[in-house]
């Protein structure tokens, strides 16, 4: 049966799962792009212990590139050993991805204990420092969400 995007009025084209949470956006907002912030359709999915996010020009094409990054990721689990191994990349808390699907998870890595004396000289992201709670970045966030209408548009016409 079909089910509705949560925050859209898009029913989704694709059988999602009950307990996996859908939600999207026909204009979400992207920070840290190489021009910086931008506009673009979205559709996030939360299975357990990760998220999946597609980007595209509509809704339809976000939530198909998000549902192809599901298949691969339910595929991948379905071996019976779950996922692994992972590798890091830029993530020193504990997350890692998966290097045969490639798919983000969080807490499966053994956090670097020294990622402070690391990541001093290393400028946080707009979205590390959210996920941290840093009231600054929160204000970036909101008056970015404020002029939302004055970003340009990602992906489409560059
Ligand atoms: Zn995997």
């Amino acid at each position: 049966m079909a089910r509705t995007i949560t925050n859209t009025s898009t029913q989704a084209q694709h059988d999602w799962p009950d307990d996996v949470f859908i939600q999207g956006g026909e204009r979400g907002i992207v920070f840290g792009g190489p021009d910086g912030a931008y506009q673009t359709a979205f559709v996030e999915a939360f299975p357990e212990s990760t998220f999946l996010r597609g980007e595209g020009s509509t809704l339809a094409e976000a939530e198909d590139k998000c549902w192809k990054q599901y298949q691969r990721h339910v595929s991948c689990d379905g071996t019976g050993q779950g996922h692994g191994p992972y590798e890091r990349r830029q993530y020193t808390n504990g997350a890692g991805f998966c290097t045969r699907c490639g798919t983000w998870m969080n807490r499966v890595l053994p956090p670097l204990a020294d990622e402070e004396n690391h990541s001093s000289d290393r400028k946080p992201s707009l979205l590390d420092r959210a996920f941290y709670a840093e009231p600054d970045a929160l204000v970036e966030i909101f008056d970015a969400l404020a002029h939302a209408d004055e970003l340009p548009h990602g992906s489409t016409d560059q």
